[in-house]
Order: C-alpha cells, then sequence, then structure tokens
C-alpha cells in the first residue's frame, strides 16, 4: 500500500497557506489504491483513536487544495488524488472525447486541448486546481462553465466502493453548483471526467474584458489560443497569485436576487453591478462591488484582508489561521446584509 504520513502539515497542500494538521496524509494513484487506504483507514481509525463502536474518521479527497479553507485539523485521513492520463477515447464529426484522470492539473488539461486545436475550454484557462474537483462546483469563467463541455464522470462511492457514471443530467451542474456539492457532499469521489470538445470553436469574447483585451494584442480575427492568452492576461493582472499570497480565488458566490429586489436595490444605489439572468425573473449581482461599498475594498484584520484589487477574494497575508478568515468572512457576510439586504454565500468549501 502507499506510503501513509501522520501528523503532517497542510500549508503546502491548500493555496490559502493554512497551517492546519491532517492525523494522517496519503496519495492514490487508482482506484485500487484508494480503496486500500480507505480500508485502512476504518481499520485503524477508531482504535487509534481509543474509540468504540461505529465512530469513523473523516476523510477528505484533496486535489489542488485551490477552494478549500481549513478551520481546523483533520483528525482523519487526508488522501490526495494523483491519478492521471489524458486519453481521447472517440471521435465523431464535431466533436471528440476524452476521458481526463481527476488528478491531472486543470491548466495542464486546458493547454493539452489548445495544442490540439480542441475547443471549449480556453475561456477557462488559468484556473488552478485538479480536474476531479472541477466538477465539484461545475467551474466558471468568462460566460463558460464546465458543463457546456460536460460528457459524464466516474466517481467512487464510499458507501458500496462501486464506481458509478454520472451523466450530465446526474450532476445536476448549477452555477457553481453540483450534487457533489449538496445532497451527495462527501459521498463520491471522482475519479475521471469525460469532456465533448468541439472540433469548430463557437468563442465566447463577450464577456468581462477579453474583447479589450484581445484588442490590445493586435488580434482581429482570434482563435481558440488567442483567446486563452487574453484570458491569462487579464487574470494575471487582476487576481493574486497564491504562490505569492495565500487565497482561494472568489471566496463568496455572486448572489441571484429576483428582478424586483434588484430594482429596488438599483433606485437606492444606482451604480450598483447586476446581470440579468436570461430566461428567468432574477439578476446576479457582482457580490464584489457589494464588498467594495461597505468599505471593505483591502481591509485588514491581522494577516487575513480583503483583497486591495479584487474584494470578491480573502486573502492570507502569511500567518492567518483559518478560523480568522473564516471570521473576516463573517465580519463581511453581515456589513452586506445590513447595507444591501442581501445575504452572500460561500463559495469555498470550509472544512
Ligand atoms: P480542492 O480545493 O482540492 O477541493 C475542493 C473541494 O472538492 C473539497 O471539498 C474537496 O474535498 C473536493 N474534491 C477535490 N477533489 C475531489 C474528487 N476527485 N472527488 C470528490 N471531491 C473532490 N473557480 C472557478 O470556478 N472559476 C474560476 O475562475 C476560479 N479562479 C480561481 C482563481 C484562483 C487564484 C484560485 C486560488 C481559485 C480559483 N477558483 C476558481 C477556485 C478553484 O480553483 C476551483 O474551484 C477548482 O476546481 C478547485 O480545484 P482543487 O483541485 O484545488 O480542489
Ligand atoms: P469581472 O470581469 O470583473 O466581472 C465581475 C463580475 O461580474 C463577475 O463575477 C462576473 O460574474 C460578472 N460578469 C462580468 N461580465 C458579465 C457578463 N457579460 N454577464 C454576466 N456576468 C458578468 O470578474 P473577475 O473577477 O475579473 O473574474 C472574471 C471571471 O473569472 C468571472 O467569470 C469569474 O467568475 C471568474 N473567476 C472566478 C473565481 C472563483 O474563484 N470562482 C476567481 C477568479 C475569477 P461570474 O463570476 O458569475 O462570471
Amino acid at each position: 500500500m502507499n506510503s501513509i504520513l501522520e501528523h503532517v502539515s497542510l500549508k503546502p497542500y491548500n493555496t490559502f497557506g493554512i497551517d492546519a494538521h491532517a492525523r494522517y496524509l496519503a496519495e492514490f494513484s487508482t482506484p485500487d489504491e484508494l480503496a486500500a487506504l480507505l480500508s485502512w483507514g476504518s481499520r485503524s481509525a477508531p482504535k487509534a483513536e481509543g474509540r468504540q463502536g461505529t465512530d469513523v474518521w473523516p476523510v477528505l479527497v484533496l486535489g489542488g487544495g485551490s477552494n478549500i479553507l481549513f478551520t481546523r485539523d483533520v483528525d482523519g485521513l487526508v488522501l490526495r488524488n494523483r491519478i492521471e492520463g489524458i486519453d481521447l477515447i472517440d471521435e465523431d464529426e464535431d466533436y471528440v472525447y476524452v476521458q481526463v484522470g481527476a488528478g491531472e492539473s486543470w491548466h495542464g488539461f486546458v493547454e493539452h486541448c489548445l495544442a490540439r486545436d480542441w475547443a471549449g475550454v480556453e475561456n477557462l484557462s488559468l484556473i488552478p486546481g485538479s480536474v476531479g474537483a472541477a466538477p465539484m462546483q461545475n467551474i466558471g469563467a468568462y460566460g463558460v462553465e464546465i458543463k457546456d463541455v460536460f460528457q459524464e464522470l466516474q466517481a467512487w462511492s464510499y458507501a458500496d466502493g462501486r464506481i458509478y457514471t454520472f451523466s450530465l443530467n446526474d450532476c445536476a451542474f448549477g452555477y457553481r453548483e453540483s450534487v457533489f456539492k449538496r445532497q451527495y457532499r462527501g459521498e463520491f469521489v471522482i475519479l475521471t471526467v469525460t469532456f465533448r470538445l468541439p472540433k469548430k470553436p463557437v468563442l465566447h469574447t463577450e464577456y468581462g474584458a477579453i474583447r479589450e483585451e484581445l484588442e490590445r494584442m493586435g488580434v482581429r480575427e482570434p482563435g481558440i489560443r488567442d483567446v486563452s492568452k487574453a484570458v491569462i492576461a487579464i487574470r494575471r493582472g487582476r487576481l493574486p497569485d497564491p504562490a505569492e499570497i495565500g487565497n482561494a480565488g472568489s471566496f463568496f458566490k455572486n448572489p441571484t436576487v429576483p428582478d424586483e429586489q434588484f430594482e429596488a436595490l438599483q433606485a437606492e444605489f444606482p451604480e450598483i453591478v447586476g446581470y440579468r439572468n436570461t430566461g428567468t425573473d432574477t439578476t446576479k449581482i457582482a457580490a464584489g462591488w457589494m464588498i467594495e461599498q461597505c468599505g471593505l475594498k483591502g481591509y485588514r484584520h491581522g494577516d487575513a484582508g480583503v483583497h486591495a484589487r479584487q474584494a470578491l477574494v480573502l486573502v492570507n497575508y502569511g500567518g492567518a489561521t483559518g478560523r480568522e478568515i473564516y471570521e473576516l468572512s463573517e465580519e463581511i457576510v453581515v456589513s452586506v446584509r445590513q447595507k444591501f439586504g442581501v445575504d452572500l454565500e460561500r463559495e469555498v468549501n470550509v472544512f
């Protein structure tokens, strides 16, 4: 069986750089290795903990640790997913079907696609983390979500140790949501994800600053690699690099409210930034704008702070604990509620 380390700092394994500890840490590269580690965990855990009966340890599967906030130690087993492989498994006139191991890096996969002219993921360039975690919150950026290129995934069930296939419908993808983040939270380990990628690209350049960036680059007839370059340039300019300052991207989701509520807010705050959700009577409000209006952009409490350029991103200046970041997020929730009457929901997974 793969080696199991004991009492390990998780600081190198989460992009917030929180110094939480795992009781045990191990890696797996195949479903069999995963099964062996879980079986070891269930045999050893209660005894080692001095617990009796049916008590079990928490098991936490980690990819790149770029969407998690540790507010405490993990008194159990942390398993790093290292399942590899990017395989072209099928092809028709319009699409390629590509199966990817959950432990592959997301951006590595995007680069693999760009090099082969496989379209559909260029707007999702430079998102940190693993392919296996991408369906968890239906990762999205610049008007594209993985649901747009998703075919199916395979996931290992903790309940019976069997591998199940989930179709697009089964995953119930929503805005930064899926069944894996909601009703099946903690019940499955995603092993592989299969994507259906168009051979003829349909470019999405209307979102955010992509078009301006392409103009700045002097590109008149962009292809997927140009869009990717534009997205990378915008992201590098706006978002803090976790290698330099701890963060997990957007800490909160952009809240969706009924149009009526948005119009009432607009009457009071004419500058409010909102986007109609087409086909519904709801509007998405830019949470970063509301946080900024609360005077919290660039706010710092100890080593926990709100990023100075992007208020949706909370940062760890070095020595913050997960608890301190969480408390800061609570302060933000309260301020936004008081000023706008809107509840912010955390996007980051809090452990
Ligand atoms: P982790 O943080 O390792 O895990 C996240 C959650 O998924 C945890 O609950 C974990 O237990 C679970 N999990 C991980 N792997 C598996 C698995 N194989 N099976 C079951 N559960 C699993 N997100 C976006 O949507 N769009 C963006 O544009 C974006 N930009 C970002 C920019 C920065 C600078 C940062 C730091 C983050 C950004 N994120 C963005 C958030 C994050 O990168 C994504 O959510 C990413 O998919 C997380 O992947 P991960 O492997 O790091 O997940
Ligand atoms: P931005 O371009 O400054 O826009 C601010 C917000 O307005 C975004 O959150 C975006 O919502 C929304 N928006 C902008 N143009 C829109 C349009 N045409 N239609 C609908 N909504 C629009 O945002 P940013 O912070 O630089 O991020 C750019 C993209 O990368 C966004 O899609 C963002 O979600 C993504 N991103 C995500 C994370 C994360 O951790 N989840 C981190 C960094 C960046 P949406 O967020 O709903 O797209």
